[in-house]
């Protein structure tokens, strides 16, 4: 319980709160999350950042309205950051920094503070194509390997990285298209990641990057920031002069607070961290991934009325799971998707380039909700 009231007229919100149940909140239907970004997250973090807007580590006053620069606020920073290296097993030549701009600042970022002439890149759907078009700006960029002409449907392999790159830049879950990369890339070349929406799912072999970044919003808490290891050996190679926001040595040398840091923000990913960890940290991320994604992909290939998106089978992404109707039933995607609306499963229509259907599995979804999907495409099934 909060040590102090800021308003006795919180009182009854406070008492919800801290009861809080999603399934009872919301009028007894409990909703399925299946979106792709913003995405769900724990009870254990909504709960606990709820508490903090109300009042922050009993302070009195709000997390949305404490100094950054107060004890209580550098304490969570200062956990943020340890238990996100503690928990992806990070070595002491790197550093976790937090950042503005989402991931799609880090396409910029990575190439002014690594590129020193040239840098080869995996053109593996619409995120990395982006990335690609930001590294233009800084030097020359190989595309060494492209799935576009078959509309990224599957990760593009057997391709040649030159010996004089700077690194190699890959998207090791592409978010849209559903197709996933599950091990570290073995190549002759330092990597470079965007791991946004896979980040926790799976242990890493992070000596083998110079920097892996991503957007907060799939895997670890609200929109608003990036995160990104960095290796700190590989910082300042460049000679062209980094503007002081865009230099990762900035936010390496200020703990992430150079400017002011999103306090909400940093807070709920904190509260993520600790449900991870005590979830099994990555290990057990895993686990409920390969269970859920198990589940769904069995379903999809069972049932007469879908089929995977993805063309290899390898390929297929563990935390977003396309899928579309069969020819002869494409005209029954609006009917599939209201008996799923339905049951409270939101946020499955597939993205625009695509079309069909993404579930979205990340690591706060429980595996009861893929559950409730599944059933719901038998039940349909059996209708037609
Ligand atoms: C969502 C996403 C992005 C973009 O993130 P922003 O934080 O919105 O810039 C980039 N890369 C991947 C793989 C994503 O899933």
């Amino acid at each position: 319980m909060p040590s102090k009231m800021r308003d006795c007229n919180f009182n009854r919100f406070l008492n919800e709160i801290l009861t809080f149940n999603r399934e009872d909140f919301f009028f007894g239907m409990k909703k399925h999350n299946f979106f792709a970004g913003p995405s769900i997250l724990s009870d254990f973090a909504i709960k606990n950042t709820a508490d903090a807007v109300l009042d922050f580590a009993g302070t009195g006053l709000s997390i949305l309205e404490i100094s950054h620069r107060s004890k209580e606020f550098e304490a969570i920073m200062t956990k943020a950051t340890q238990l996100f290296k503690e928990l992806l097993d990070v070595p002491a030549e790197y550093e976790v920094v937090f950042v503005g701009g989402g991931a799609s600042m880090q396409f910029c970022m990575v190439p002014y503070n690594l590129m020193v002439k040239k840098a080869a890149y995996i053109d593996s759907g619409a995120w990395a194509s982006k990335a690609i078009k930001e590294a233009k700006f800084f030097g020359e960029v190989d595309v060494v390997a492209s799935s576009k002409a078959d509309n990224y449907s599957y990760i593009p392999k057997n391709f040649v990285v030159a010996d004089d790159v700077d690194y190699l830049h890959y998207t090791s879950n592409n978010t849209i298209f559903g197709t996933q990369t599950k091990t570290d890339l073995d190549v002759n070349a330092r990597l470079v990641c965007d791991m946004s929406s896979d980040i926790f799912s799976r242990p890493i072999d992070i000596s083998k990057y110079d920097v892996i970044y991503g957007g907060a919003q799939k895997n670890l808490g609200p929109a608003g920031l990036a995160f990104a290891i960095v290796r700190k050996d590989a910082l300042g190679k460049t000679e062209r002069p980094i503007p002081t926001m865009l230099d990762y040595r900035t936010h390496v040398k200020e703990g992430s607070m150079y400017n002011t840091p999103p306090c909400l923000q940093v807070y709920t990913i904190l509260q993520t961290l600790e449900w991870y960890k005590a979830q099994g940290g990555v290990a057990g991320m895993q686990k409920l991934n390969e269970a859920k994604a198990a589940l769904l992909y069995d379903e999809i290939d069972r049932n007469r009325l879908f089929k995977s998106s993805v063309t290899v089978e390898e390929d297929r992404s563990l935390m977003n799971i396309c899928f579309i109707m069969n020819d002869e039933y494409k005209e029954l995607e609006g009917a599939f998707q209201s008996l799923a609306s339905s049951k409270g499963i939101l946020g499955i229509k597939g993205h625009r380039s695509v079309g069909g259907f993404r579930a979205s599995t990340y690591n706060a979804l429980p595996i009861s909700s893929v559950q409730v999907l599944v059933d719901a495409m038998k039940e349909f099934e059996k209708t037609v």
